[in-house]
């Protein structure tokens, strides 16, 4: 194609709310344009990339023997009430009526839909193992859209659904799944690692994320220095912890604290490390229908509460913070919360690092006092894995130094067991002729994220990197001056040969100065440039590579050649 018949509007001006590289460069190289908060329009290079990686995404797909469907993005309300999600997926959820005051809602995930489509399609056993899946629209009214592409409110995702007549082929497929999404980020030129991941209140293994590492990354990711270890900090474990200092040795009594409301003061006064203290954290965890309570976590003060374990150990939607006046009202004092004596009707649940734990000092539930020579022997209370795991914490598996990283979730498998199916009503006759509800997998990509993660992990001060199977074009040739008939027509020529034989070869044919073309490569970030300027008439054309702008001078006669080598 040429530039000049193309819409690339350049720009050098940084979009106001832009502070990511990918969403800077993504919009001043013309490929995307905001539209509001969360939603972006795709200029024809954007088109192209968002094509690329769809493409890639769909052989790996289709090699694996899943699929193509497309469902509606305008979904009747009805589904979500039969599996129970109309009223529990919070505000993200964006519903409305239509003329005739029939509830609707935009798709943000589409499981309801899939499972609707088999159940009243498949009757039998033998028509499983089924792996259906779309790269559509999805839209989430997210609470703080950001970072363009990467948390926008309208994006594309590829979802699929796999349905399966045993949990031993759901996890088969869950497998090769995990394969599958390993060879799609691998050729998108990604670096990235498969971590486990918070499965939700349903718990178990059955949950990985594909996170791309980069430091700009919403996500932190727990990785091991030595082993393959790698979680997401919501579903991180950790060898056993110990403290070296001695546990301070009291008898059990009440102990007067004044201003002592914080672990390091607590810390202080009883000269005490902070993991014989208990930090006892309140929260109001949020059901359905409009229920909730207040919970005390109780973990050690050397620890932090993990937000989503703590959220899932109760099994509620959401957990959010609770004032001092709400605490008052049931009896709880800020800064002097303990588990132990906790108020009538008051919820606790203790880490697992408080089993069995002694030499313990807590809150006394009473204003300015504590309680020491707590001791947890045989303590009969709730126990969960409620702690985000530390820099420095050891690997359980391999015992070496476990460390924080940022990456960004692009993907992520999960077993669903029959979560859906079940409430939904989809059920299939087994081989002894046994109805039986299907056994699911669910599978994301964020097709529109995956541009953002690119760029994120592939740029430099000039603009983007495309790699190799994501790039709008794979060469472009830039003319130095077009009113040079010679370089003019020798351009023309290696245009027209790269393009029979099927390179997407990109003509900047634009009446520009030199300098101006080449900034817009720089920021467009196609892989390869060929200039044809002043040594056109010595035979030789310039090659420039875009990664590292790394410069070669190639005889006019072996152009054609080396292009098709790179590329
Ligand atoms: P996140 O934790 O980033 O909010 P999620 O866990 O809610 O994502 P899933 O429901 O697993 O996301 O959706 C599948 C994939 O869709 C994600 O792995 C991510 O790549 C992509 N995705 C999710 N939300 C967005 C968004 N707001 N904008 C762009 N892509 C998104
Ligand atoms: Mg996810």
């Amino acid at each position: 194609m040429r530039v000049t018949q193309l819409l690339i509007p350049t720009s050098k001006e940084t979009p106001n709310d832009a502070t990511l590289a990918s969403h800077i460069y993504l919009i001043r190289a013309g490929f995307i344009q905001g539209v509001g908060s969360g939603l972006y329009n795709f200029l024809p290079l954007g088109k192209r990339v968002l094509d690329k990686v769809s493409a890639v995404v769909k052989e790996e797909l289709d090699g694996a023997g899943c699929q193509e469907v497309s469902l509606g993005f305008v979904t009747p309300a009805s589904y979500w009430v039969e599996s129970g999600r109309f009223e529990k997926y919070g505000k993200e959820l964006l519903r409305f009526k239509d003329r005739k005051n029939n509830d609707f809602v935009l798709g943000p995930t589409h499981e309801e839909m899939m499972v609707n489509v088999v159940r009243q399609s498949v009757k039998s056993y033998k028509a499983l193992p089924l792996n259906l899946y779309q790269i559509n629209l999805k839209f989430r009214d997210e609470i703080r859209p950001r970072f363009g592409l990467m948390r926008g409110r309208e994006f594309l995702m590829k979802d699929g659904y796999s349905f399966h007549s045993s949990v031993e082929d759901m996890n088969r497929e869950f497998s090769l799944m995990e394969e599958t999404y390993k060879r799609i980020f691998s050729r998108l030129g990604l670096e990235f690692r498969v971590v486990e991941a918070d499965s939700g209140a349903i718990g178990g293994s059955g949950s990985k994320e594909f996170m791309v590492l980069a430091d700009s990354g919403e996500d932190t990711i727990v990785v091991c220095d030595d082993c393959e270890y790698a979680a997401n900090i919501e579903a991180a474990v950790r060898a056993d912890k110990t403290c070296e200092v001695e546990p301070p040795e009291a008898i059990y009594a009440k102990f007067r604290t004044p201003n002592t409301t914080s672990i390091e003061a607590l810390s202080d006064f009883f000269k005490v490390d902070p993991y014989y203290l208990i930090k006892t954290v309140a929260k109001r965890a949020l059901y359905d229908e409009g229920k909730s309570e207040i919970i005390l976590f109780a973990i050690r003060g050397s620890e932090s509460l993990q937000e989503v374990k703590a959220c899932n150990a109760v099994s509620a939607n959401e957990l959010i913070d609770v004032s001092e006046e709400e605490l008052e009202k049931v009896g709880l004092i800020a800064g002097y919360m303990g588990p132990t004596k906790a108020p009538e009707g008051i919820q606790v649940v203790f880490d697992l690092m408080l089993r069995d734990a002694t030499h313990l000092i807590c809150g006394a539930n009473e204003k300015e006092y504590h309680l020491i020579g707590i001791d947890l022997k045989g303590y009969q209370g709730r126990y969960k894995d409620i702690i985000a795991v530390q820099e420095g914490d050891l690997c359980r598996h391999c015992g070496a130094l476990l460390r924080y990283s940022k990456g960004i979730e692009v993907g992520h498998i999960f077993q669903l067991g029959t979560q859906y199916s079940k409430p939904l009503k989809a059920e299939f006759l087994d081989e002894n002729g046994k109805s039986k509800p299907f056994e699911m997998g669910t599978y994301g990509i964020g097709v529109s994220r995956l541009l953002a993660a690119i760029i994120e992990q592939h740029h430099d001060d000039k603009g983007c990197i495309w790699t190799k199977e994501s790039a709008p074009f794979a060469v472009t040739l830039i003319v130095s001056n077009i009113k040079n008939e010679a370089q003019m027509s020798f351009a023309e020529e290696i245009y027209t040969t790269l393009q029979a034989k099927g390179i997407e070869v990109l003509l900047d044919d634009r009446k520009e100065r030199y300098g101006f073309k080449m900034k817009d490569f720089e920021l467009i970030g196609i892989p390869l440039a060929v200039v044809i300027g002043k040594n056109l008439a010595e035979g030789s054309v310039e090659l420039i590579k875009r990664d590292g702008l790394e410069k070669s001078m190639i005889s006019t006669d072996k152009i054609i050649e080396e292009v098709m080598d790179r590329v």
